[in-house]
């Protein structure tokens, strides 16, 4: 082990979503979920994927292009802040070991405000009937304004994104239930993707379903029904190098 006065990062590897794995110069390594940390100014750019793969390491951190970066020493205490120390050389501990009977399931990242995140499912099903676009990986989803990127070859003419509004508030009109079922992981319903849980999300996994619209795996927080989300409005749409960027809000 290296002796040194001062803590370093001295390698840093992308593992998946906001995750990085990264070797500290005391010899132990850890895998920081960056999620909630990207908050500010300089970190805002990182929340989109291809921005916060770009990292190197830089004066003995980690550093994005833009020039964000954290101490090494805020990185090292920050998962003990949340009652995860780190090990020599341990990978990271999926904390999911089975209770007798409840079902055990990873926390969600972020309480999401029920309404705007419920839309949100109803977007990600509407664009994938309209367009054939995957489920978006890329969302931050706030009480105000909500925007989420999907993967697409050219951006919604004007007309596309009246459409998809006017979908979505039929879709809420029509009051649509938000039921819930447990499954394991190897009974899973047809139809449902797993790409957007943790790669350490546990055994049981509950599936979220609109009325028979919208089905998938999801442990955030919803409506009891889609009249609750009121109403729904495309702000403003953008589009670069293949993401097709929607900001919405819901009920005002
Ligand atoms: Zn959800």
């Amino acid at each position: 082990m290296k002796d040194s006065l001062f803590l370093e990062i001295i390698k840093a590897e992308y593992l998946d979503g906001y995750r990085i794995k990264l070797w500290f110069n005391n010899g132990r390594t850890k895998v920081i979920d960056f999620y909630d940390l990207l908050d500010g100014e300089i970190y805002e750019p990182l929340k989109d994927i291809s921005n916060f793969k770009d990292f190197s390491i830089k004066f003995n951190t980690i550093e994005w292009k833009n020039g964000a970066d954290f101490a090494p020493e805020f990185l090292f205490e920050y998962e003990k802040m949340e009652n995860k120390v780190a090990e020599p050389q341990a990978e990271y501990q999926a904390t999911t070991k089975s209770a007798e009977s409840a079902p055990v399931l990873n926390a969600h990242n972020k309480e999401e405000f029920p309404p705007a995140h419920t839309a949100e499912h109803l977007l990600n099903q509407t664009m994938g009937r309209m367009f054939g676009c995957e489920r978006s990986r890329n969302s931050h989803i706030e009480r105000k304004k909500s925007k989420i990127n999907f993967q697409l070859d050219r951006p919604l003419t004007a007309d596309e994104v009246a459409e998809v509004e006017r979908r979505i508030n039929e879709l809420i009109a029509a009051d649509l239930p938000v039921t819930y079922e447990f499954v394991t992981r190897d009974h899973i319903p047809e139809g449902v993707k797993l790409n957007k849980l943790p790669e350490n999300a546990s055994d049981t996994i509950r599936i979220v379903r609109i009325g028979d619209y919208d089905i998938c795996a999801c442990l955030g927080t919803h409506v009891a029904s889609t009249a609750e989300i009121g109403n729904f409005r495309i702000t403003s749409t953008s589009f670069n190098d293949g993401s097709f960027r929607i900001v919405y809000k819901v009920a005002e």
